[in-house]
């Protein structure tokens, strides 16, 4: 299998690169931000209580989305791979991915992080929340806020992927297509 972390801030390209990744290579997408927003379109109780959180650009807690994963983890048992996007974003999801994924035999193949300075993400971010209808894109100080709660609790999340040997970052600044060479050639180097 082919399990493959997409990692970086908000606003560093993570869902745009899943989408042409899960074509080349016939991954199931797994978007924490995406299922939590269809808990939200469809009005559960989860999602309502996820959205006060988001919309003030904090994490939502752990146990929330790793159940969500491992439900969708168990939905696709065929699966040849899956790509992990905006999840893990703390160490204790993390661990509890390597659990979830040895219970079924299988591991992280790799992390792949996007680096993209701060003033960019900001400005991608206010440009993308015009189209997205996005609250949590709208607001300066919410987008803030959440490249905040990225430093402090989900940037330490490479060093877990680091101590397996497990990290590579790139260059997140440049056209979709050359991010996309340069990430299929870490994938490439992760398949051997
Ligand atoms: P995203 O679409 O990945 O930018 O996520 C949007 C928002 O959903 C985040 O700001 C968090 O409030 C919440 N969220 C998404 N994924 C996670 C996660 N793995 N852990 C905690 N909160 C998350």
């Amino acid at each position: 299998m082919l399990n493959l972390v997409l990692f970086g801030p908000p606003g560093a390209g993570k869902g745009t690169q899943s989408k042409k990744l899960i074509e080349k290579y016939d991954l199931i997408h797994l978007s924490t931000g995406d299922l939590l927003r269809g808990e939200i379109t469809q009005g559960t109780a989860l999602g309502l209580e996820a959205k006060k959180l988001m919309d003030e650009g904090k994490l939502v807690p752990d146990a929330v989305v790793i159940g969500m994963i491992s439900n969708k983890l168990d939905a696709n048992k065929d699966a040849k791979g899956f790509i992990f996007d905006g999840f893990p974003r703390t160490v204790a999801q993390a661990e509890a991915l390597d659990q979830l994924l040895e219970s079924k035999q299988s591991a992280i193949s790799g992390m792949i992080a996007l680096e993209v300075g701060d003033d960019e993400l900001e400005r991608r971010l206010l440009e993308r929340g015009k189209e997205s209808g996005r609250p949590d894109d709208a607001n300066p100080e919410v987008i803030r806020k959440r490249i905040k709660e990225y430093n402090d609790k989900t940037a330490p999340v490479a060093g877990f992927y680091q101590n397996q040997n497990k990290f590579k970052s790139i260059n997140g600044v440049g056209s979709v297509d050359e991010i996309f060479d340069a990430i299929v050639n870490v994938i490439e180097e992760y398949k051997k």
